[in-house]
C-alpha cells in the first residue's frame, strides 16, 4: 500500500511516518496493553460479532452491506466470539463532565461524544420467567415507569429468545424473525427510520411490582449490548485499520 501511495505522488513526509505493524511501534502498544491489563483496564468476554466465513474475519457494522460482507459480498453471519476488552465504562462519568467543560466546540460535535460514551444512571430490575427457574435482569433509565409495564422486550441476539419459545406455538415465528434480524444491517435496524418489530416468544414474565403477567417478546429495536456496544464497534475499527502506514491511519480517525 505505501509503494502505491508513493507511486500516486502524494506529499506525505515519510519521514513523520508511524507504522502500527512496525515492532518499533507495536513493541510500546503491547508494553501499554500489559500495564492496563496490571490495572484491571483490559478484560476478556464473549461477544456477538459479525463475522465473514471467507475472508475469515470480523467486521465492524460499517463494514456490513446489506447483510453481505463489504470485500467480498458473502453473507456475515453473527457468531459469538471471545475477545478483549477495555473497560473505558471506568471513566464514563469522568469523561461525561468534561464535555461540559469544553468550550468553542460545535454542540452536535459535543452530542456525538457524548452519545459515543453512553453513560447513562439507571437500575437493574429482576423479571421472573413464569412457571420456569429464569430470571431477567433488564436495565432501565426510568425504574418510575415499572408500573405501567406492559410488556418485556429482548434482543434477537439473546439466547434466552430460543430457549424461551422452544416447544410453544411461536418456535417458528422466532427462529424466523431471529434470523431476519440478525442478517439485517446495522444501519438499517437502528436507523431512525427503521421500523419497529417485534415476535411474542410464547413465555410470561411477573413484574415485580405489580405481579401481573408480561408478555416476552423478541424485537428488534433493543440492543444486546446497549452500553458497551459502541465499545465493541470502536476495537474492530482500530483491528479494521491497523495494518495501514500510520498517517493512513490518522486519516480514518479524523
Ligand atoms: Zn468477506
Amino acid at each position: 500500500m505505501k509503494r502505491q501511495l508513493k507511486r500516486l505522488g502524494y506529499s506525505y513526509d515519510w519521514d513523520r511516518e508511524i507504522a502500527t505493524c512496525d515492532p518499533s511501534y507495536y513493541r510500546w502498544e503491547q508494553w501499554l496493553f500489559l500495564r492496563m491489563l496490571e490495572h484491571d483496564l483490559v478484560y476478556r468476554r464473549k461477544s456477538i460479532v459479525n463475522y465473514c466465513e471467507s475472508c475469515q474475519t470480523v467486521l465492524a457494522n460499517e463494514q456490513v452491506v446489506d447483510g453481505s460482507c463489504w470485500r467480498c459480498g458473502e453473507s456475515v453471519v453473527q457468531k459469538e466470539q471471545e475477545g478483549w476488552f477495555f473497560r473505558i465504562t471506568k471513566y464514563a462519568p469522568e469523561l461525561l463532565e468534561w464535555c461540559d467543560k469544553l468550550t468553542g466546540w460545535p454542540e452536535k460535535v459535543i452530542t456525538m461524544q457524548r452519545n459515543w460514551i453512553g453513560y447513562s444512571e439507571g437500575a437493574r430490575i429482576l423479571f421472573e420467567v413464569e412457571g420456569r427457574d429464569i430470571v431477567i435482569g433488564v436495565f432501565t433509565t426510568r425504574p418510575d415507569t415499572l408500573h405501567g409495564a406492559t410488556f418485556l422486550s429482548l434482543a434477537p441476539e439473546h439466547p434466552l429468545c430460543l430457549k424461551l419459545s422452544r416447544g410453544t406455538r411461536q418456535e417458528a415465528k422466532v427462529r424466523e424473525f431471529i434470523n431476519k434480524v440478525l442478517t439485517q444491517d446495522w444501519a438499517s435496524r437502528v436507523g431512525e427510520d427503521a421500523e419497529k418489530e417485534g415476535v411474542f416468544t410464547g413465555a410470561y414474565c411477573i413484574n415485580p411490582l405489580t405481579g401481573r403477567r408480561l408478555p416476552i417478546f423478541v424485537a428488534n429495536f433493543v440492543l444486546y449490548e446497549y452500553g458497551t456496544g459502541r465499545l465493541w464497534r470502536f476495537l474492530h475499527m482500530i483491528s479494521a485499520i491497523s495494518c495501514l502506514p500510520g498517517n493512513m491511519a490518522s486519516t480514518s480517525w479524523s
